[in-house]
C-alpha cells in the first residue's frame, strides 16, 4: 500500500481514536460494496479504508506505523480473505450487516432477510414504558429436512462448477485489459452444493414459514419513526443460512389531551371565569400523576403554568421534559335567571367603580 493511512481516512496524525472511528464509519458506509454494486473503484477504496482502520485503531500497530511507516506482516496480509472485513464488521456493528439483509460474505448460504414490523404505542406507554406483543410469519429451519433441503434419500452434491466454493472467477474485458472478479456461482447460487432430491415439505429451500409471537420492552421516550433492532430474530436463510433481524418501527398515536413537542407536553385547561377572577387551587391530572395547580386571582386566557419534569422521558438520557398548561377562561353561555341578575349587579358595581376611577383621573389632571 503506497498511500498514507491517515490520508486514506482524511485525517491528520493528531487524530484521536474517536476521530478514526468516526471517519472509518462514514467512509465504510460510502464505499461499501452493497451500496456500490459492481463498482470496482469503490470496492478497492473500501478495502483500503478498512485496512487503514484496522491498523490505526490498534494502539500498538498505530505506534509502529507512526514510527516506521509500515506494519510487519499486516500490509502483506491485507484484506484478501473475506474474514478480515466481515470480522471487522462483526466487531464494529455488533454482528450482521448494517447495509441490508444479506450478510457480507463470500461463501456459504446467505442469511435470511430482515423483517420490519410497525408497532403503535400510546403516549402513556412512551412515558411509562411497557411491553408490546406482535405476531409475524418468519422463516424457520424446515422441520422435516432440518434445513438441508434434501429429502434424506440422497444428500446434496458438491457443485461441480465451483467445486463447493459457491463463488467463481469471472474474466471480463475492459479498457485496461482482462479483469478478474469473483462472483456468486451461477449453478448453485452460492450454496456450494446442489440439491438432487428436494425435501417434499420445503421444495429444497430448507425453510418453512411459521407464525411467531414476540414480546418486546417499549423504550421510554421514543418518537414516531424510532426503530429498535432485534438482532438475529428475523427470517432464517435458506439451507442453513443465518438469521436476519427484526426492525421494530414505532408509531406513537395521538393523545386526546396532550400534545407533544419534543420532550414537552402541552395541555389546554378551561377554567370558569369566576376561578380566573378569584383564583383557585385545583387538582390537575398530568399524564402519570395528580398535581396541585394554583390559579392566581386575575388569571387571563393564554397564561401558562409549567410542571417541571412531568413531560416525556428523554430517549436514552436522564430526565424528563416539562408539561405546560395553557389556561383558557371559559365564558358561560347557559346563564340562569339568578346568575344573570347577579352578573348585572356585578356589572353595575364595576361601572360605578369605573366612573369613580375616571372622575378621579379627571380631577388629577
Ligand atoms: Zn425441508
Ligand atoms: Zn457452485
Amino acid at each position: 500500500m503506497d498511500s498514507d493511512l491517515y490520508q486514506i481516512l482524511g485525517l491528520s496524525r493528531a487524530a484521536t481514536p474517536a476521530d478514526i472511528k468516526k471517519a472509518y464509519r462514514a467512509l465504510a458506509r460510502k464505499y461499501h460494496p452493497d451500496a456500490n454494486p459492481g463498482d470496482v473503484k469503490a470496492e478497492k477504496k473500501f478495502k483500503e479504508v478498512a485496512q487503514a482502520y484496522e491498523i490505526l485503531s490498534d494502539q500498538r500497530q498505530r505506534q509502529q506505523y507512526d514510527q516506521f511507516g509500515t506494519i510487519g506482516g499486516a500490509q502483506q496480509r491485507g484484506f484478501q480473505g473475506a474474514g478480515g472485513i466481515s470480522d471487522l464488521f462483526e466487531a464494529f456493528f455488533g454482528g450482521g450487516n448494517p447495509f441490508g439483509g444479506r450478510n457480507f460474505r463470500q461463501t456459504g448460504p446467505p442469511a435470511g432477510r430482515d423483517v420490519e414490523v410497525v408497532v403503535s404505542v400510546s403516549l402513556e406507554e412512551v412515558v411509562l414504558g411497557g411491553e408490546t406483543t406482535f405476531e409475524i410469519d418468519v422463516s424457520v429451519a424446515c422441520n422435516k429436512c432440518e434445513a438441508t433441503g434434501s429429502s434424506g434419500k440422497k444428500e446434496a452434491a458438491t457443485c461441480r462448477t465451483c467445486e463447493g466454493q459457491g463463488i467463481v472467477q469471472e474474466v471480463r474485458q475492459s479498457l485496461l485489459g482482462q479483469m478478474m472478479s469473483t462472483v456468486e456461482c451461477p449453478d448453485c447460487k452460492g450454496y456450494g452444493s446442489v440439491i438432487i432430491d428436494p425435501c417434499g415439505e420445503c421444495s429444497g429451500l430448507g425453510i418453512e414459514l411459521k407464525a411467531k409471537r414476540f414480546t418486546v420492552g417499549i423504550p421510554v421516550g421514543i418518537t414516531t419513526g424510532v426503530t429498535q433492532r432485534l438482532s438475529g430474530m428475523g427470517h432464517v436463510g435458506a439451507r442453513g443460512g443465518g438469521h436476519g433481524d427484526i426492525h421494530v418501527r414505532y408509531q406513537v398515536t395521538e393523545h386526546e389531551r396532550f400534545e407533544r413537542a419534543g420532550d414537552d407536553l402541552h395541555d389546554e385547561l378551561w377554567i370558569p371565569m369566576t376561578q380566573a377572577a378569584l383564583g383557585a387551587s385545583l387538582e390537575y391530572e398530568t399524564i402519570d400523576s395528580v398535581e396541585e395547580l394554583q390559579i392566581p386571582a386575575g388569571t387571563k386566557t393564554g397564561e401558562r403554568f409549567r410542571f417541571r419534569g412531568r413531560g416525556v422521558p428523554r430517549l436514552q438520557r436522564r430526565g424528563r421534559g416539562d408539561l405546560i398548561v395553557t389556561v383558557i377562561v371559559d365564558t358561560p353561555i347557559d346563564l340562569s335567571k339568578t346568575e344573570k341578575e347577579l352578573l348585572r349587579n356585578f356589572a353595575k358595581e364595576r361601572d360605578k367603580a369605573a366612573i369613580d376611577k375616571k372622575s378621579k383621573n379627571r380631577k388629577r389632571r
